[in-house]
């Protein structure tokens, strides 16, 4: 999957306010075969409206999205390699049909997109089978379900028709922590079955840490940083990672450092900030951060950040 310059601009015309929203700006990131990429950044910071964009479920402003080489342009396009993609919801239990057994949900995508499914009780139970559910389940309803069994029939019914690609939106949230490692286990070995790339968008850097091979930080609807997981987790270069990484629960909490803790609110999108947009909340704010928006640039192979003084930032040891 490669994206390139990606905008998803939003038209507001509910009085008092008649405007157009910038949600993505800017967006370049590839996902290769067998990769996981974690998306990570704030509530707010546009990582649900970019995976819903590049399924085509949100109107592209402009930029593109090429699958396997092929540009996706118009809604046929994106129909065309829906099979071969699946969205993983947050909300496992809503995203099943209250009036569909939980055989049925898992077999829907066969309907769907007519493919031909001679005996759809036994595929159910084999589906279900796949993801650790007992076949009986088929028959019972989602809200007979806990809230593990419903994230596993959510995978199972993802993964129905075998796709190259699934976009996992907060896979673990709300889930006790022993079902959250089930969940990823469960994960991961689908995807050496099945060679799968994975989008997990999370504001879970922890779950990040553990799963994905690289990276991208999302701030306002920009990257402001992209990189192999690990060296962004030893070496952040933008400031806005450094604070996400500094605000994760730490074993001791003296070691946690105070100094890096992110200050104030996102910023509102009605109103983006002049220059860097994070300047307002940055420790390492200048003048120039204020008037000159940096650009996302490349500071060593295979990392980028959009930072004006990132190199400085990395020396420092955040
Ligand atoms: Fe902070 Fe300036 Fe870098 Fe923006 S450009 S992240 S305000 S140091």
């Amino acid at each position: 999957l490669e994206l390139d310059r990606l905008s998803v601009d939003l038209s507001i015309s509910r009085w008092p306010l008649r405007t157009t929203l910038n949600i993505l700006s800017d967006i370049t990131l590839t996902l290769a075969r067998d990769e996981t990429v974690g998306l990570v950044g704030e509530s707010g910071s546009g990582k649900t409206t970019l995976g819903r964009a590049l399924l085509g479920l949100q109107h592209i402003s402009a930029g593109t999205v090429r699958f396997d080489g092929t540009p996706l342009k118009t809604a046929a396009d994106f129909d065309r390699i829906r099979p071969r993609t699946a969205l993983m919801f947050q909300d496992a239990v809503a995203s099943l049909s209250p009036r569909m057994t939980v055989g049925e949900a898992v077999t829907e995508p066969f309907r769907i997109h007519n493919r031909p499914m001679p005996d759809w009780r036994a595929r159910a139970a084999e589906l279900l089978e796949e993801v650790g559910l007992p076949a009986d389940m088929a028959s019972r309803y989602p809200h007979e379900l806990s809230g593990g069994q419903a994230r596993r029939a959510g995978v199972a019914r993802a993964l129905a028709l075998k796709p190259d690609l699934v976009i996992a939106d907060e896979p673990t949230a709300g889930l006790d922590v022993s079902v959250q490692a089930e969940i990823l286990n469960l994960m991961a070995d689908l995807k050496d079955r099945y060679g799968l790339s994975y989008m997990v968008i999370t504001h879970n850097l922890a779950l990040v840490r553990h799963v994905a091979d690289r990276i991208a930080v999302m701030y306002l609807g920009r990257l402001v940083e992209t990189g192999p997981t690990a060296e962004v987790f030893s070496n952040p270069a933008h400031p806005y990672t450094g604070s996400l990484i500094a605000a994760e629960p730490k074993p001791d909490p003296r070691k946690r450092r105070t100094d890096l803790a992110i200050k104030g609110e996102i910023p509102s999108l009605i109103r983006r900030p002049s220059g860097c947009e994070f300047h307002g909340r940055c420790p390492l704010a200048t003048a120039r951060c204020r008037t000159e928006a940096p650009a996302l640039r490349d500071i060593a192979p295979g990392r980028k950040a959009r930072c004006h003084f990132a190199e400085t930032y990395q020396k420092q040891g955040a």
